[in-house]
């Protein structure tokens, strides 16, 4: 039987200050949800203010504890600055989640000019100067969390994507790296790699495909695509005081899917 995700009543994450970047899109708007409803204070991180604030809207009004950080990840002052703003407002910042992705589609000679280095600036570049920023209030603290969305296709590439699989690649190398050099500092460093997950990008490139959900679920061995509660999940354990000894994994999260 195929089953769907239960509800958590975990509490991991009280009064800890956690930053989510895409956190307004399919899986980033789940990873918010997930970590406020487990007592975090939530950084919802996304380029447009007024989407970042409907999302703390829905979280407040469950219940939890959300604020607005709206910047462009491209921006590498922005990126220090909003980090400077959450440490200076709370004293401390406990999780990262490098969550928020472009994926500029293409073989090599398919690209356009600027696919590859835009593709780059948000996927890889954005988690460098994230990292740096946030990495010495982790290490005076003596600990810290930080989980990068990477993807299955940074691991195994599916055909088409050059861009996008090379950088998530370069996600999964960079954690591994990052893991192994903060370590010694407290500071776990992981990534989780999706397959397909039934998002608002996913149904949006489907119905340009003229494909069916049903179509899509054929292809997992499990039965379906993924949920990102499922992927919120996921992030949430890896972030959690429950994984202390996971430090530089890349977890795949799949239904068993390959490559095709
Ligand atoms: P999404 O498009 O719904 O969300 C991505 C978010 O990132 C958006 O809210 C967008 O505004 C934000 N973002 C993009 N560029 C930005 C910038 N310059 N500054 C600030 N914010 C920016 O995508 P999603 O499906 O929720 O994917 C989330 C992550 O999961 C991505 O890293 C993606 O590569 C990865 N992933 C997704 C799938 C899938 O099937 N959906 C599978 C594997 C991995």
């Amino acid at each position: 039987m195929i089953k769907q995700p239960t509800t958590s009543t975990a509490r991991r994450f009280v009064d800890q200050v956690c930053l989510i970047t895409g956190a307004v899109g399919g899986i980033g708007t789940a990873i918010a949800g997930r970590l406020a409803a487990e007592g975090a204070v939530v950084q919802v991180a996304d380029r447009d203010a007024d989407a970042c604030a409907r999302v703390v809207e829905d979280l407040v009004l469950a219940g939890g504890r959300a604020e607005v950080r709206a910047f462009d990840l491209t921006d590498p002052d922005a990126c220090a600055a909003a980090v400077r703003d959450v440490v200076d407002e709370h004293g401390r910042l406990d999780v990262l989640v490098n969550n928020a992705g472009v994926n500029r589609r293409g073989a090599l000679l398919d690209l356009a000019a600027d696919d590859w280095a835009a593709t780059f600036a948000v996927n890889v570049d954005a988690l460098v100067h994230l990292c740096r920023a946030v990495l010495p209030t982790m290490i005076n603290a003596g600990q810290g969390a930080i989980v990068n969305t990477a993807s299955q296709w940074g691991l195994s590439p599916a055909p088409g994507h050059v861009a996008y699989n090379t950088s998530k690649a370069a996600v999964v190398a960079f954690t591994q790296n990052l893991a192994r050099d903060y370590a010694p500092a407290g500071v776990r460093v992981n990534a989780v790699c999706p397959g397909e997950v039934w998002t608002p990008m996913l149904e949006a490139n489907l119905a340009r495909s003229g494909r069916t959900k049903a179509d899509l679920d054929a292809l997992v061995p499990y039965g379906r695509v993924g949920l990102p509660e499922e992927i919120a999940a996921l992030v949430a354990f890896l972030a959690s005081d429950e994984a202390p000894y996971l430090c530089g994994a890349a977890v795949e999260i799949t239904g068993a899917q390959a490559v095709a």
